[in-house]
Formats: structure tokens, sequence, C-alpha cells
């Protein structure tokens, strides 16, 4: 079980409870629906009247293979790793959360995954670009379809914000992504490059009005212009670097048509784009914007399908795939590893397809294709790239958390040590606590057999080495 049954004792937190009054609902808001392909007026107001408790999360499978699904949970048909809970825990409370061994997502915003099955083949060197990718919902799922073959540019234009999403990328134990802060002009550098490029655009957010009844203060039409205006700059700004062939997924959580259809029908007007159906299941309650715009548009509404407000569309490049052109002269930010340390660090890591490279004093793994389109990507401001394996202080590694969450190890290298469920929350609020064990040196504390961090036990102390920032400080 993922869940011990504790954390969710007394768990009354989270979305659950929250009534939303329709009369709260912006009336522009519901006049501009009218005659939106698939409102209606009455059940979806009804829906925002009734109390919210619909939780999702999607599993990791990487840290999870052997899981066995509880009785209760209910598997989201278009997704193959994503369950409604039957209740809403408290996330912080279960160690594995902060262990990357899933991720707490909207049911709707999964049907991603459906979208990739049936545009793009995993496993066979795409470059995929995520983006608006904080916090990072979108990039981990994309992470979970790819192949390790495959590389992933999660981008977040705003710098705060970036942080989180390097997070959830390092517990998530992506070894193929690199994350960069860019606005989306910046990459008109690398014309041509993505086979893949999502675009889950910022929107004025009435699809989570549910969830954030606090957004409705926010919500105007004229935000929706400004929302629409900025959408169709990003698109502009971004496709130069999809390549022929290559395929643009769009999204959002507003129902507003402004945003959605007027933005496809923006896209096949405009650029070199060919619609793309998906298939669908009549009883999930999608509904196919068919005939009712120039591209195949999926809605999303919370009266008709379990889920919250979202919209998604796929797009083709018209055009052959191009041999993407390096322009100007290559520099590497990265040192370059000395065939003794790699000797030295081949004794840590498991055997592989990958290279190394040196930042500072700090050895990164990187996967084959990410190391040989680094030149590309030193063109944009890379906040992380590839996996931190640590410091080697003389013949000893000083190892980083990254490379544990990522599983680059050996088998055996450091024990592992076992923790109930108080100590590993004490571990991730890096609080002392008591251990017994004759154990010495570097161990990795786990939780339900998953790795949570690093201790160095000193005989009668321990130094913790879970990363500080993401300590837990509420309990
Ligand atoms: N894809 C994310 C996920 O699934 O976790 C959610 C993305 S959220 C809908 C939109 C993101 O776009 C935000 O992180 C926001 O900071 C970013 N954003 C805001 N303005 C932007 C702009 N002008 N260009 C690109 N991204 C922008």
């Amino acid at each position: 079980m993922i869940f011990s049954t504790s954390p969710y004792q007394n768990c009354k937190n989270g979305h659950k409870n929250i009534i939303l009054n329709m009369s709260q609902l912006p009336t522009d808001l519901l006049n501009s629906l009218e005659g939106v392909f698939g409102f209606e007026k009455e059940s979806f107001c009804q829906i925002h009247e009734q109390t919210l408790d619909l939780t999702s999360i999607r599993l990791n499978f990487s840290k999870l293979s052997d899981f066995e699904i509880p009785s209760g949970w209910q598997k989201i048909p278009w997704s193959t790793s994503g369950y409604y809970l039957p209740e809403r825990p408290a996330f912080t409370l279960d160690p594995i959360f902060h262990a990357g061994a899933y991720y707490v997502q909207e049911a709707s915003s999964m049907f991603l995954e459906k979208v990739l099955k049936h545009t793009i083949n995993p496993g066979t060197e795409i470059k995929a670009l995520d983006l608006c990718a904080a916090p990072g919902g979108k990039s981990t799922l994309i992470q979970s379809f790819l192949g390790e073959r495959d590389v992933l540019v999660s981008n977040e234009v705003i710098k705060s914000r970036a942080n989180i999403l390097c997070e959830n990328i390092v517990k998530w134990g992506a070894k193929n992504v690199v994350v960069t802060n860019n606005d989306p002009r910046d990459f008109q550098k690398v014309e041509d490059f993505f086979d893949l490029i999502v675009v889950d655009a910022p929107c004025s957010g009435s699809g989570l009005f549910r969830r954030d009844p606090e957004a409705i203060k926010e919500w105007s039409l004229e935000n929706v212009k400004l929302c629409k205006e900025r959408q169709q700059r990003i698109l502009a700004d971004i496709l130069p670097s999809l390549n022929g062939d290559g395929v643009l997924i769009y999204s959002t959580c507003s129902y507003s048509s402004a945003e959605n259809e007027e933005i496809t029908d923006w896209l096949i007007d405009n650029f070199d784009l060919e619609t793309i159906r998906i298939p669908i299941e009549i009883d999930w309650g999608i509904l196919e914007t068919l005939g009712e715009s120039k591209a195949f548009g999926y809605r999303f509404y919370p009266d008709k399908v379990k889920g919250e407000g979202f919209f998604i569309s796929a797009f083709r490049k018209k055009g052959e795939k191009k041999e993407y052109v390096h322009k100007g002269r290559y520099k590497s930010n990265f040192l370059e590893v000395s065939k003794k340390e790699k000797l030295l660090l081949s004794k840590f890591l498991k055997e592989g397809d990958y290279e190394l490279v040196k930042f500072g004093n700090e050895y990164i793994r990187l996967t084959s294709e990410t190391f040989e389109a680094i030149y590309v990507f030193q063109q944009l401001y890379i906040k992380q790239i590839g996996v931190r394996i640590g410091e080697l202080v003389r013949e000893d590694l000083i190892p980083n958390h990254q490379g544990l969450m990522a599983d680059i190890w050996i088998e055996n290298l450091y024990p592992k040590l076992e923790l109930e469920e108080h100590g590993a929350l004490d571990f991730l609020r890096k609080k002392e606590f008591q251990l017994e064990s004759n154990l010495k040196g570097w161990t990795i504390f786990t939780y339900k057999n998953i790795a949570l961090g690093f201790v160095k036990l000193l005989g009668n102390r321990m130094n913790n080495y879970y990363p500080k920032e993401w300590r837990i400080l509420h309990l």
C-alpha cells in the first residue's frame, strides 16, 4: 500500500469540503459560454455547487514496479498509471510522496498520455519540449511516456517556479531531462530541433474553479483576451523550433473558446499545421469539438467527465523532418572528465549508455543523446541537466541526492536501512532521531523499500543529506 492508515487519520484538509456557490461563477463567464460546444449551463452550475472530493494521482512505475493497487482505487480510463483515490490523504505525511513514487495530478490533464500515444513513437530519439512546465505535472507524465533514448527539455519562464520544477524532476528520478529557464522567444535559436512541443499554456483558469475558488475573483473577460494574446505570442515564438513532421500539443484549463477553438483555428490559418484526431471512448464523457472548429479539440467539462475543466488539441507540422544545423561556434560550459576520473566513477555507476561531464567540482551523468545535443541546450539557460552524481574527494564519492532518486548506483553499493513511518518523517524533516544500527558510513534510508535519501552514519550520530530546501516544514 502506498498510504499507511495514519496519514489519512483526521485528514479533512485539501480540497475536501469546498463548496462553491453557483452565484459565485462570473456572469460574464456563463454568458460567454452560451452556445459553446458542449456547455450546458444547468448541469455546469450544479456541479460547481457540489462538494469537490475528487483526488487523483499518477504512479511512478519506475519506483513502484511491483506495487499492488489498493482496493477502492479506481483507474482513470484514459491513463495507464492514474487512479482516483477514495479520499484525499495528507500527502505531506506520506514519506514516499517526497521520494517521487507518485504525482498528485488532476485526472483530465492525464489525457495528455492518450494524445502522446497516438502521435509519438517513444524511444526513437525524440527531442521533446514541455514549454510551460512548472510545477512539472505534464513533464513527469511526458518523461514516463518517453524512452531513455529520448530527451525532454522542461522549460519554465518564471525563475521562482523553475525551482519547484527541478525538484519534481529530480524526485521523479528522470535521467534524460534538461530543465531550462527561458522565454519562449529564446527557442528561436534552436530552429527545427524538436519532434514534440507541448504548450500547456498560461490561461484564465476557469477549468480549475472547483479546486481553487479564489481564482474566480481574478477572472474577467479582459483577462481572457489578454491570455489569448499571450497564447498566440507564445505559440508564434515557439513554432520555428518544431521540426517538420513534428507534433505540437496545445492545452489549457480554460472553458473559453477564445483560448481554445479560436487559438486552434488561428494555428490552422497561420501556420503549416494539420490537425490530429485522437480516439476517445463515448463513456469517458470527453467532447470532441468536431465540426465546431477547423481542428479537432477535446473539451473536458466536470459535469460530463470525472475531472476538471480542460482542453487539448494536437497538430502535425507539415513538411519533412530536417537535420538540425547548429549555427555559430560551440564552446562547452562543462569540463571534460579525465580517463582516470571516469575509471574511478565507473566503480559507483551502473553500466549504461551515458557520458560524464563536470561542472565545478560536480560530476554529471548525461544520457548519450543529451550529451550529443549539449551544444543545443547550451544556447538556453540551463537550470539542471542529466543527473548530478556528486563530488570526488580523493577516491571517495560524496553522492548527490539526485543520483539516488535516478537509481544510478550499482546494486548494493550503499547499504539500505528501512525506516518506520515516524523515522522516515523525522528524516524528511531533518530532525534528529534515535536509530539502532551497527552500520557505518554512507547509507540509504528507505521507506516501503523506496529510497528516501542518504545519511552518513558515524557511530553515535548521523549526518542527514536530505536536501535542506526540500525538508518537510509543517506536519
Ligand atoms: N504544465 C504545468 C504542469 O502540468 O504542471 C502547468 C503549467 S501552467 C498551466 C502554465 C505555466 O506557464 C506556468 O508555470 C507559468 O509560469 C508559465 N508562463 C506564464 N507566462 C508565460 C509566458 N509568457 N511564456 C511561457 N510560459 C509562461
